[in-house]
This record gives C-alpha cells, structure tokens and sequence, in this order.
C-alpha cells in the first residue's frame, strides 16, 4: 500500500473576491448558469447545469428523508403552483405581502428598507463583538465576558443603541408607518452603498407576487398568482390527508417545490431568486403546545444542518424582531455566507392563522377530532421553511477552496460534504491502452447502479485528478497496468490527497461507507 500526502493551505482573499469565485467557479464547471444567458440573463433568475442539478436532488432529498423517512408522523405532498385566487387573500398575501422599498436619488438604486437597517444594526453588533474579542487578548485568562459585556462603557453604549434603534423600527413597521422607517434611516445615517449619499426617496411598499391571468378568453380569465411560498398548499389540503392517511395529531406534511417572488433587491447570485425552490414542513399540534414544538423543530432543525460538518460557529439563531401577521414565535438559522449571516431557514409558530383563515374563506370547517380531548379544534402550526437554493449557497460557499499547495501550484476544490457531492466516483485509466480502459470500465460498470459515477481519459493523471477536485468528487480510483495482475487499484482522497492501493474488490465498502445517504440519515436519528 503507498500512502502519499501532500501538505496545502487555503490562499486568504477578502471576502467579496471570495465570493466572486464562488460564482464563477459554479458556472465555468456546470453548476449554475445565469437563465437565458445568451439573451443576456434575466434578473435574479438561474438555471442549474449538469452537476448543479445533482448537488440540488442530493440536498433535497437529504431533507426530504430527514422529514419523511425518519418521522413516521410526517408525509409528503406535491400541491399545484397555481391555486384558487382566493387561497391568496385568506393567506393574507394578497393585502399584506409586501416589502418596504427606497430608491436612493443619486445611484438610482433600489433597496428595501428594512434591509438596510438591519444591515446597520448588524455592523454596530458587529462592533460589539470587535470590543470583546479585543479585551480577550488584553486580559487573557481572567477575563470574565459577562462583566465585560454588561459593564464597559462602549459595550453598554453600541448594546443601547441597538436596542433604541430596534425598539423604533418594530413599531414603525407594526403601525405601518414608512415616514418614520424613512427617518430612521436618517436618523441613523445610513448612506447608500454605491453613491455614498444620504438622497433617499420615501419608503413605499410593493406586493411581491407575481399574477398572471388563466382562461382562453380575456373576458373569462381570472387572474392568478405564482405561488410566493409553498406552504398554503399544505393548509389547504390539511384535511384531505389528515382523513386520507388517518393521521393524528401532531402530524406533519412536508412539501418541496418552486415559489416565485417579485423580489425588489434581487442580488446575490442564488441568495434572492425570483424564482425559487423552497423545501417546507407543516407540523400540525394540539393549541397550547406550541411552545414545546417550537423547541423541538429548532433543535432539530439545527441538528440538520450541522450535520453537514461544517463549523457550529457558521450557523445562529435570529429571533425575529417583527413578527409577521400570522406568527407568535418566529426565528431565522442563519447561516456565515461569504457577504455575512443571513437568514438561511425560518421556524414560524403560526398559530391557527391559515387554516381558521381558510375555514373563513371557504366556509368548510378545517378541523381536527381530538378522540383523548373527546372535541375539535383547529390544529396549530409549527413551520420549518428552508430555501433550497440558499442551502445549495450555502453548501457551495462552504466547500469551495482555493488551496495553495507545497509544491507550489494551486488547486480549487470543493470540500462537499461526500454524500451531497455531484459524482462520488471517478475512475480513470491511467493510459489510454493496454486494456486499462476496459479494466476501468469493468469497474465503473460495478459501481453505478449504487453511486454517480464519471469515466474520464483524457490529459494526464494530475489533470483529472484537478478536475475532480473542482467538481468535488470525493474519490478518484486510478487504474494502472498492476491493476490488471494484482486486482488493485489506487484510490485518491479528495481532501487529504492522501493516495492508497486498495483491492477492487473492497472498494465498493469504502467508497459506500463515506458517501452514502444512509449513513447521514444515521448520524441524525
Ligand atoms: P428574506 O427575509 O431573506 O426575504 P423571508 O423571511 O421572506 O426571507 P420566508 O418567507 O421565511 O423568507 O421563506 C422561507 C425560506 O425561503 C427562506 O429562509 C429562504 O431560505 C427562502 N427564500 C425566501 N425568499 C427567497 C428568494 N427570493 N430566493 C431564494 N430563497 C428564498
């Protein structure tokens, strides 16, 4: 068995250069491509190419288990995008789902004003953490954070700033009041990112969903909406698999599929699409336990995403400031993309909001028969609410490296967790001849059924080897003229580019054992 390795460390650039690697790394290697590039794209809306495809199924379907397969109380559905025109204004969508817009008079930029000041109150917490670290390295040891924190004058100063600021914003957005979300931000001094200047127009606000007419004739068609978000197609078939699949509550119904906004501030690669890929779960519970519920999808939730393997240090809990009109608890996973924490999934307790709403709307009653409680009620809701392309984000800007190696080269790679990755397996001739390529294929040809798997013979062994590093294929198997007499062949690591002869006939166990789904849902349970 040989064994070599190879030392490598990340080259550090600033985190905007960072991220426009990221973006275009995931389009010079198939992963996203901008919608009708050659049109010249269209705002904030992108394809998926050959492996951003199989990186998107493989996430899906990892939440998609942890719902359904691993919660004998959960079941899936696959609810139309279009819906009654009604569904809308139950769901309170069509009066209230809108977001607060400025322009700024000089750029001729358009932001949403809510965003910009919780970008300023996220940089003076920013300054507040800056402050702490500093007194860890002045006082060593015997610091004693907590003190620190609720004694030092500058601490104390930012802390009461943000809370003045906070206390100010959720009012203003509670009464609807846009001259004071306006002066706030100049109370604040908020300028604009790209002309520098404090020129702001008034705040307005501006419904997000897309509508679009059904029917034939003009005179017949109604006009509909793209769903902005997925969940109202679990409310509204509440009671249909509550009595077709006997569930009891709690009971959850989990669902994937695209919602479309009218995003106003559409930047940020596949951060804010127009067109988007959501991946929601209901979870219908007894009124009064809410809170216990709550709890228990934030735990878990969280458990999810750490199971990625990246830092704990990546991820935080946002507890909502406003809370939208329909929930009682509400709180973002954020997660450390290359442009700072943002809000990666949302957990909303809902109360009986939708379905009392939809019992209005419709005049049917959406109600449950508790047998223990011997009386029906309508079900409250816990909500888990996560972008799949946001994760797909998240995924990518994790993994991706740009690795400066001990023999003087860089290599990109993309330290995919191995059962998200594209393709788990490359095999490769090392020459074109001699029955290598025959022999590889023998092998490829035994592991497809289980995994993905990519043939590949062109350029040298160091070529394909970077191209699968880039792709972020976990094992590359080289196949070299011992092979054909010792059955052996030589597997190389994508992260450690640490290489050992293995038998082919092992080869399978090792390579399952690293990538498989199964053993992700494991860890999990
Ligand atoms: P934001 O505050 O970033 O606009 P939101 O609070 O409106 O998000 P939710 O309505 O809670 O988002 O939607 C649930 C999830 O759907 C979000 O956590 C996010 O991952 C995803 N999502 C929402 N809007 C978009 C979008 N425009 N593009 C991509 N993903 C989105």
């Amino acid at each position: 068995m040989t064994a070599q390795t190879n030392t490598h460390k990340q080259t550090i650039i600033n985190s905007e250069d960072a991220f426009k690697n990221i973006v275009s790394h995931a389009k010079e290697y198939g992963f996203v491509f901008p919608s009708s590039e050659i049109y010249d794209g269209l705002g904030a809306v992108y394809d998926y190419g050959q492996l951003g495809v199989e990186l998107k199924k493989n996430i899906r379907e990892y939440w998609w288990k942890a719902m359904t397969q691993l919660h004998e109380n959960i079941v899936g559905i696959d609810a139309a995008i279009f819906m009654h025109p009604t569904t809308w204004k139950a769901s309170g969508h069509v009066d209230a789902f809108s977001d607060p817009l400025i322009d700024n008079k000089d750029s001729k930029k358009r932001y949403r004003a809510d965003v910009l000041i919780e970008d300023y109150i996220a940089k003076i917490e920013t300054k507040i953490e800056k402050e702490v670290e500093k007194a860890v390295k002045r006082f060593g040891e015997n610091f004693d954070e907590k003190m620190f924190r609720t004694t030092n004058p500058r601490v104390l100063e930012y802390v009461k700033k943000v809370e003045e600021i906070n206390i100010r914003y959720k009012t203003a957005l509670e009464k609807n009041h846009l001259a004071e979300v306006k002066q706030i931000i100049e109370d604040c001094e908020i300028v604009c990112p790209v002309s520098g200047s404090r020129n702001w127009t008034e705040v307005r606000q501006f419904n997000l969903m897309f509508s679009t007419q059904m029917g034939s004739v003009a005179d017949d068609a109604g006009t509909i909406y793209l769903r902005p978000e997925t969940a109202q197609g679990i409310f509204v078939n509440f009671l249909n698999v509550q009595k077709t699949g006997r569930m009891k509550i709690p009971f959850g119904i989990a669902q994937t599929g695209k919602a479309f906004r009218n995003e106003i501030v559409a930047r940020q690669f596949i951060f804010r699409m127009r067109e988007f890929e959501q991946m929601e779960m209901q979870f219908f519970i007894k009124p009064g336990t809410e809170m216990e519920w709550y709890n228990y999808w934030k735990e878990a939730r969280m458990k999810w995403h750490n199971s990625m393997g990246f830092s704990q240090n990546k991820y935080r809990f946002h507890n909502h400031i406003k809370l939208a009109h329909y929930a009682n608890a509400a709180c973002d996973i954020e997660f450390e993309f290359p442009f700072g924490f943002k809000e990666l999934e949302g957990i909303h307790s809902r109360t009986d909001f939708d379905l009392k709403n939809h019992e209005q709307y419709s005049g049917k009653k959406l109600q449950y028969f508790d047998v223990e409680e011997n009386k029906s009620y309508v079900p409250y809701v816990i909500e888990t609410s996560i972008g799949l392309d946001r994760m797909f984000l998240a995924v990518l800007s994790h993994a991706y490296k740009n690795e400066s190696l001990s023999d003087g080269t860089i290599r990109d790679v993309l330290q995919i967790p191995p059962f998200l990755s594209p393709v788990k397996v490359a095999v490769l001739p090392l020459v074109k001849k001699d029955g290598l390529p025959e022999k590889a294929r023998e092998i490829l040809d035994s592991l497809r059924f289980e995994h993905y798997c990519q043939y590949d013979e062109k350029d040298s062994i160091g070529k394909r080897y970077r191209r699968q590093d880039a792709i972020g294929t976990p094992f590359c198997v080289t196949v070299d003229h011992d092979t054909l007499t010792d059955n052996c062949v030589t597997i190389r690591y994508r992260d450690t580019m640490q290489q050992d002869r293995i038998p082919i006939a092992t080869l399978s166990t090792v390579v399952e054992k690293k990538v498989s789904l199964k053993n992700a849902l494991k860890n999990l349970h």
